[in-house]
């Protein structure tokens, strides 16, 4: 079993022909709702990219977006048991421009997902007990994070951990994670030292020697730079016309993780999630992105 632990949001995605200037009314959108936040992305990621039983640990609110969101993860699959709905709190949101270039400003309100709690962590031991690999991001309060790290840690489990959005972890926590995946700005932010930004192999093998087994740092259409155990190498991304990158980072990780726990080596995970990747960016939207594994084209 896969378990991820995350936020999950409703993406409110209104397409403008432009940014609104501030105080400024603009007509013309076409709105959508869709499915997201990125530890539900990841947990649908890993559903319809393998085969292996996928449980969601996360919060919502007593509201609709709750109730449309738990079903949505329900209906790839995934085990919703400890998906709590909290009652008289909001379901997270996440409210998205997008102009006619494609550029996006994002504004959250993790509503429900900043209640996810230690105590809910604990609750969902027997799920964590069953599971090989462990997921997370940083969506969620810090200190749930680090409980559920140390959690999955101490029981052996594989920990796989997206350091997203961006922020510095205390020491320690980096030891117990067994695939640390940043993208670049996530990389340096965990470092908060001057490396220089393309320069991804330094970067990698500074994450390494802090505690972490393995280090992907993804570097969107440029691929993933990988230093793990064995060796470090670079995963050229597949050349592709993106049109929408939203959830890119999720699917990735989704895909590396579902094969991870069908057996597969590092090197073969990382291709399956850039294949993967490679086709959601073709796609509009989070959830509505991510491709099934019979989409994959054969190596
Ligand atoms: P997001 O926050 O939008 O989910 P991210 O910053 O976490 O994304 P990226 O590094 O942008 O993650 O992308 C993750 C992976 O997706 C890349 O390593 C690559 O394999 C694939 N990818 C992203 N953008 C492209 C692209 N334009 N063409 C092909 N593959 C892409």
């Amino acid at each position: 079993m896969i378990v991820v632990i995350g936020s999950i949001n409703m993406d409110l995605v209104l397409r403008v022909p432009r940014m609104p200037l501030p105080g400024e009314t603009l007509t013309g959108g076409a709105f959508r709702t869709i499915p997201g936040g990125k530890g539900a992305n990841q947990a649908v990621a890993c559903a319809r990219l393998g085969r292996t039983q996928v449980a969601m640990v996360g919060c919502v609110g007593d509201d609709a977006f709750g109730a449309t969101l738990r079903a949505a993860l329900a209906a790839d699959g995934i085990d919703v048991s400890h998906v709590s709905a909290l009652p008289g709190v909001a379901t997270g949101v996440a409210s998205i421009l997008v102009d006619a270039n494609g550029q996006n400003s994002i504004v959250i309100a993790g509503g429900a997902n900043d209640l996810l709690t230690p105590a809910l962590i604990d609750a969902a031991l027997p799920l964590i007990a069953r599971a090989s690999i462990v997921v997370l991001q940083l969506e969620t309060p810090l200190d749930t994070v680090r409980h559920a790290i140390a959690v999955a840690h101490g029981l052996g489990k594989t920990v796989v951990l997206n350091p997203a959005p961006a922020a510095s972890l205390p020491a320690g926590v980096l030891a117990q994670v067994d695939y640390l995946v940043p993208n670049e700005i996530e990389a340096a932010m965990l470092l908060g030292a001057d490396i220089a930004a393309d320069d991804h192999a330094t970067t990698a093998a500074a994450l390494r020697a802090a505690g972490c087994r393995n280090v992907l740092v993804t570097l969107g259409a440029k691929g993933v730079h990988a230093a793990l155990a064995d060796g470090s190498r670079d995963f050229p991304a597949r050349a592709v016309a993106a049109v929408d990158t939203t959830a890119a980072g999720d699917t990735f990780i989704g895909g590396f993780v579902a094969a991870l726990a069908a057996g597969a080596d590092p090197a073969s995970a990382i291709d399956l999630g850039q294949r993967a990747a490679a086709i959601g960016v073709t796609r509009h939207g989070a959830q509505t992105s991510i491709p099934y594994l019979n989409e994959l084209a054969p190596t």
